[in-house]
């Protein structure tokens, strides 16, 4: 089952919260990264976005992805075909009647969404992420 214990960076639900407010986190932020609650589909801020960078927790600043491996989905989240290697940990999920891989992140166990096996080639899988659990660093020394 999932345990939350044996992350490396574990702080308690009053710390997190007052990080993410520091942040300016997305106001669901704290419930999807830490109640593994879900956002709406086409509500956040990310779904949207395909300026090159990387996006990395929001709890802790690990980077997750880089905005080349996002690919639009169309199932109302940002998706990406392939994570860091080693920075998300998979926990199978069998709540709401459906078994399903759920995706963290290795440092602070931050819910980040869901991993299903229909992705585009070559990994064949769709890491569906939330965006309150993200955030976006845009590519360094763009010229407008
Ligand atoms: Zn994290």
């Amino acid at each position: 089952m999932t345990s939350r214990d044996d992350f490396p960076i574990q702080k308690t639900d009053a710390e997190w919260k007052a990080i993410l407010a520091q942040k300016g986190a997305e106001p669901g932020a704290y419930q999807v990264t830490r109640q593994a609650s879900t956002e709406r589909p086409f509500t956040g801020k990310y779904e949207r976005v395909w300026a090159d960078g990387s996006y990395h927790c929001i709890c802790c600043g690990a980077k997750l992805f880089d905005a080349g491996t996002k690919f639009d989905a169309g199932c109302g989240w940002p998706s990406f075909s392939l994570a860091v290697p080693g920075a998300i940990r998979e926990i199978q999920d069998a709540s709401h009647g459906m078994v399903r891989t759920e995706t963290v992140c290795a440092q602070c166990g931050a819910h980040l969404g869901h991993v299903f096996p229909d992705g585009p080639a070559p990994t064949g899988l769709r890491y569906c992420m939330n965006s309150a659990s993200l955030d976006f660093h845009p590519a360094p020394g763009k010229p407008e």
